[in-house]
């Protein structure tokens, strides 16, 4: 059975949508279904073309006055920092709201009359894996659901939902600066570290747009803190009950000791037994999303039968197969060292693939991990500067330039040390030699599996 339309809920009113992309082309589609009528534009000729074939009128709203209740401005579109968008500018300067789509599927769905509950996701790291597993846990749990946002599909994609069901939105900073009426039933804040920094006009203004989460819950909204990080730590003194602290490695309300899963009501599992979330950065976003199940009303042994069955998201440490005894893991996700120190720390022993863009700082930070590298395989515009760092610590390197010969060259050197795990966490991103770190992560994956498939093939020419 089918999920039911929405009504035309937005009849009469005239929203102009600017950025045609991920979030903005089903965002204008929408609308229009809800009988709004919608002007849109993009900057880039191919995405207006594209939206034009899905029959969007396309206006560009610098030509002449802009008229609209409100701007729905994709999340890559800067509005303040590091400057506004001018059509942004121009929105602000005749008093015209900016809004995300987040906020108006919030208002379609009351204005159609359900009382679905919000479960918004925020945080620096663990957004997209705890919004898929609390997806995941309410599915099994038979709790009508739909999840999307930043980690996709868009919000304003997702079904109208019965007013025993719940959204589970994965919201970035720039989308919790453009909500207003939206309120949430949980909100949840995973951690904090600087990211995005341009955007927000640094650390504070990422802060304070991170915590905006909690200020948009409904007067008995359910707020769930991340308890690992100092910024985290400092806002959770500040909220006003219910308050639940969740944690990867130290008690709290909901937290993970010694392996084991718990709440203040005792064990719920043992985290090994969860083979798609490994670490303690994925036992604090198991944490999370054990606090909401826990609060929507899952029981606990369906909550840990769920945890235990989350199959995982693609590119983040996502075990591909084995080729004679080796284990190929994809974590082309890592596009910095804090994400590869995450993985690093879960593996005693790897060959590495590493290389790409480097951020700032390139792998200076994974030092303390080296000693857990039996060779590296370098690619990428600065596979040098990777290889200048490691040659330094005494870490046996290649530069190999391409995945195609890194893969093999990697799974020999494997099989040659009696490593178990060859590992892609490139610590980089990947412009220079892909479209984005999925296309990374499934042509890794295609040559692991051409390897698993025919070993022999791993001899490196
Ligand atoms: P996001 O959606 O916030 O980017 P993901 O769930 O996609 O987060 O995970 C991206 C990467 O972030 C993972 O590959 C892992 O290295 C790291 N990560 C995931 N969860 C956490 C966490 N709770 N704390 C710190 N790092 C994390």
């Amino acid at each position: 059975m089918s999920a039911p339309a929405f009504p035309p809920v937005f009849a009469g009113r005239r929203f102009a949508v600017m950025g045609l992309g991920r979030n903005g082309l089903p965002a204008a589609e929408a609308l229009a279904t809800m009988g709004a009528e919608v002007s849109a534009w993009d900057d880039d000729a191919a995405s207006r073309e594209a939206a034009s074939r899905h029959g969007i009128h396309l206006a560009n709203p610098l030509e002449g006055m802009l008229i609209a209740d409100a701007l729905i401005l994709s999340p890559g579109i800067p509005h303040i920092f590091p400057a506004p968008h001018p059509v942004a500018a121009r929105a602000a300067a005749q008093g015209i709201p900016i809004l995300s789509d987040a906020e108006l599927l919030f208002r379609a769905v009351r204005a159609a009359g359900s009382k679905a509950g919000f479960i918004g996701v925020t945080g620096t790291n663990g957004k997209s894996t705890t919004t898929a597993l609390i997806a995941h846990i309410l599915k099994t749990a038979g709790v009508p659901f739909a999840a999307g946002g930043n980690l996709g599909p868009a919000a304003l994609a997702l079904p109208l939902l019965p007013d025993a069901g719940y959204y589970v939105l994965e919201m970035s900073s720039y989308m919790l600066e453009r909500i207003s009426e939206l309120r949430f039933e949980i909100a949840i804040l995973l951690n904090l570290s600087p990211d995005h920094l341009d955007r927000h006009g640094g650390m504070e203004g990422y802060i304070a747009a991170k915590q905006r989460i909690f200020a948009q819950r409904t007067p008995q909204g359910l707020a769930v803190i991340g308890s690992d990080d100092q910024p985290s730590c400092e806002i959770a003194a500040s909220l006003a009950p219910p308050v639940a602290r969740i944690s990867g490695e130290s008690t709290a309300d909901v937290w993970c000791e010694s392996g084991t899963l718990c709440d203040r009501a005792g064990p719920i599992l043992a985290m090994h037994e969860a083979f798609a979330l490994p670490g303690t950065h994925n036992a604090q976003n198991a944490a999370a999303a054990a606090a909401v199940a826990l609060a929507v009303g899952v029981t606990r042994p369906a909550l840990a039968a769920a945890i235990r069955s989350y199959p995982g998201l693609p590119h983040r440490q996502q075990s591909i197969c084995h080729a004679g005894g080796i284990e190929f893991i994809n974590d082309s996700k890592a596009t910095n060292a804090d994400s590869v120190a995450r993985a690093l720390a879960c593996y005693p022993r790897v060959v590495w693939i590493a290389g790409g863009i480097a951020k700032e700082g390139g792998i200076e930070s994974l030092k303390r991990f080296f000693p857990r590298i039996a060779e590296a395989f370098l690619i990428g515009r600065d596979a040098p500067l990777f290889a200048a760092t490691l040659a330094h610590c005494g870490v046996p390197h290649r530069i190999v330039g391409r995945l195609e010969d890194a893969v093999p060259a990697a799974y020999d050197a494997a099989r040659a040390r009696s490593v178990p795990v060859v590992l892609l966490s490139p610590a980089a991103a990947s412009f220079d030699q892909f479209q984005g770190f999925p296309e990374r992560g499934e042509r890794f994956a295609h040559l692991a599996r051409a390897l698993a498939a025919c070993p022999s093939e791993g001899k490196a020419a």
